[in-house]
């Protein structure tokens, strides 16, 4: 081997964004919103078939993404680890039905508490820093919650945002791409 074989990585600036991701609030979409903040563990109980239809969306190549605001962590009703905690014990029950979720994007602030952030839905930030770090179409991605802030923050993001009742289910991969709406 000489010195011109040698393969010398080049940083990519033109990176092609291919995959597509099905981004989720929690609070309401994920675990029953009982109209508060989800303080703990024992707080937080899965909704029923949102561990179905979430499969079903994994099984077809997308990257399931959560997207949730916290400003109960700026409140001080709920530290961070809490919320940490929650979204560990998610995961573990996702693995132990076959998929798991990409990530996990929280906004921590509240504006009276915190100030203004950015990162805060409606606020498209926490979107717009997954679709770069998972190289992620946003054409081909949907989100779905249970607030207009929801379907704001997907759209500012160029996602498509669906938004469902709360504590409602969100559609199958099949029922997404069939057309239905959510009831
Ligand atoms: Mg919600
Ligand atoms: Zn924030």
């Amino acid at each position: 081997m000489n010195s011109s074989s040698i393969n010398i990585p080049q940083q990519n600036t033109n990176i092609p964004r291919k995959n597509k991701a099905l981004f989720l609030d929690r609070d309401g979409v994920i675990n029953h919103d009982p109209g508060d903040y989800t303080k703990s563990l024992e707080e937080f109980h899965i909704l029923p078939t949102i561990m179905d239809k979430m499969k079903t969306w994994y099984d077809e190549g997308y990257k399931i993404i959560i997207i949730t605001n916290q400003g109960g962590i700026a409140k001080g009703l709920y530290p961070a680890t809490e919320v940490d905690a929650i979204h560990q014990y998610l995961q573990g029950r996702c693995i132990a039905e076959g998929f798991e979720i990409t990530d996990f994007y929280y906004c921590p602030h509240h504006p009276e508490y915190s100030g203004k952030c950015f990162c805060r839905k409606p606020g498209s930030l926490l979107i717009e820093k997954a679709v770069h770090k998972y190289a992620i179409d946003p054409e081909l991605s949907v989100m779905f919650g249970d607030r207009e802030r929801d379907v704001q923050c997907a759209q500012g993001a160029g996602v498509r945002g669906i938004q469902i009742p709360t504590n409602g289910e969100i559609l199958s991969v099949g029922e997404f791409l069939q057309g239905y709406s959510p009831s």
